[in-house]
C-alpha cells in the first residue's frame, strides 16, 4: 500500500495555502487554478496530516507581508 504524502502547497496564482495529497496537480480550492505539482511552491510535506494542518495553521497566521518572504525563498 503506498503511502499518501501531504503536503501544504502555495497557488502561484493568487497565494492561496492548502494542503494536497495529488501526486501530478491538484486544482486551487479559491481561484481554481490547476497546479503542476512539480512546478508549484510546496512548503512543507508529510506523510502525517496532523502535523500538515497544524502547518497549514501556522503559515495561515503568519502575516502577509512576512509570508510573501517567506514563499520568495
Ligand atoms: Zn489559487
Amino acid at each position: 500500500m503506498r503511502k499518501r504524502v501531504y503536503k501544504v502547497v502555495l497557488c502561484k496564482n493568487c497565494g492561496h495555502i492548502q494542503i494536497t495529497y495529488a501526486e501530478n496537480s491538484y486544482q486551487c480550492f479559491r481561484c481554481g487554478t490547476i497546479m503542476e505539482l512539480e512546478s508549484s511552491k510546496i512548503i512543507f510535506r508529510t506523510l502525517d496530516l496532523k502535523k500538515a494542518k497544524e502547518k497549514l495553521i501556522d503559515l495561515k497566521s503568519i502575516k502577509q507581508p512576512e509570508f510573501k518572504k517567506l514563499s520568495g525563498r
